[in-house]
């Protein structure tokens, strides 16, 4: 049995919420990933259990490939391609539901339109330090992802039986992208309870892994062979690995978005590294991932240092500056924030 975590009030003033509104808009971060992905998705089907005018789901930008198998992917409204129509679909919800994000600025250009939006705003996350910006806040910062904790919502509404097969594959494709497959921030016994829940809805779990992480291009492929030989820098003493990619070399390897996903975990698996950033330059600025193993919060790291923040063990920020200048303040940050002073777990 899961143990209950969800304040009472909040789930009616939810269910309120869910039977008085029209018109939904389930929306995420930038940069979509398999949580946020999957957490909306699921979320988007169990709302499809109520007759209701509009459900959609919104992401501000285009997210990889191996997520688009998800039912219902091919109807995400991408603000990228459509900006009028999803900031009309933001502006003229009842409900907004706010996925996987614990600030605004986290849907990037669509912010200001969030912001102003009438509708009720709720947020069901998990990561610290919410922003106040819904009405309800569903944060939970120990579950593993937001789709753990979009399934304990619906079964605190008393809806476990509205969860069907498309919204099992969805909460557990968040769930086990969020933890590399149940290989961090998954020791949480209730996270098996659950997966024993969606097993029973139909999911095919190794199914759901093969669609997920063995669709690689060849391109793909050769570039984590080109980052490992090439481009992987360590400094033993801090404990700590860095590699970049700029856009000659992401487009050497005709980079695809979604390609370097998983990269930064790839030198934590180096005996004596517990801190591993990766920067990929943007258009406009550097993409910074950061992962730590153990005490070592990245996440305090990316907020200092990168404008970022995240959970403990993986964050991510932005660097406005040239792919030396993110270099250097990366390297001065180690200085003032050393992963070797903390324990590896
Ligand atoms: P990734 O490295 O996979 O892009 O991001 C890992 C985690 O870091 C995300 O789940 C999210 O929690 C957080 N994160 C990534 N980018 C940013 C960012 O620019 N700002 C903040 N606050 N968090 C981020
Ligand atoms: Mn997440």
């Amino acid at each position: 049995m899961l143990t209950k975590v969800i304040d009472n009030d909040i789930i009616h003033k939810l269910k309120a919420y869910i039977h008085k509104g029209d018109k939904f808009v389930i929306i995420s971060h930038e940069m979509p990933d398999g949580d946020a992905i999957g957490s909306s998705l699921g979320w988007y089907h169990y709302l499809s259990s109520f007759d209701k005018k509009l459900i959609k789901v919104v992401v501000p930008n285009i997210f990889p490939d191996f997520l688009k198998w998800m039912t219902g992917a091919n109807d995400i409204v991408i603000a990228e391609q459509f900006p009028d129509f999803a900031r009309q679909l933001i502006m003229e919800a009842d409900v907004i539901f706010c996925m996987d994000m614990n600030a605004i600025r986290r849907v990037g250009k669509l912010a200001s339109t969030l912001a102003a939006s009438d509708a009720r705003k709720v947020l069901i996350d998990h990561h610290p330090d919410p922003e106040n910006f819904c009405k309800i806040e569903i944060s939970f910062p120990e579950m593993c992802s937001a789709s753990e904790l979009v399934f304990r919502v619906i079964c605190a509404l008393g809806d476990v039986d509205l969860i069907d097969k498309a919204a099992a594959e969805c909460l557990y494709a968040g769930m086990m992208t969020d933890t590399g497959a149940f290989t961090f921030n998954s020791n949480n016994e209730s996270i098996y309870v659950i997966i024993s829940e969606l097993l029973k809805k139909g999911i095919d779990k190794d199914d759901i892994y093969r669609k997920v992480y063995q669709v690689y291009s060849l391109s793909r492929v050769r570039l984590m062979g080109y980052v490992l030989l090439d481009k992987l820098k360590t400094y033993p003493e801090k404990r700590t690995a860095l590699f970049t990619l700029s856009r000659t070399e992401l487009n050497r390897f005709r980079y695809k978005c979604g390609d370097t996903e998983n990269f930064v975990n790839l030198p934590l698996s180096i005996k004596g590294i517990y801190f591993s950033v990766f920067m990929r330059e943007e258009k406009n600025f550097i993409k910074i991932s950061l992962r730590s193993e153990g005490t070592f919060p990245c996440n305090v790291f990316a907020s200092r240092f990168f404008n970022g923040g995240g959970h403990k063990n993986a964050s991510g920020g932005e660097f406005y500056g040239t792919m030396e200048e993110a270099v250097k303040a990366f390297e001065e940050g180690l200085v003032l924030y050393n992963p070797n002073n903390f324990e590896k777990s």
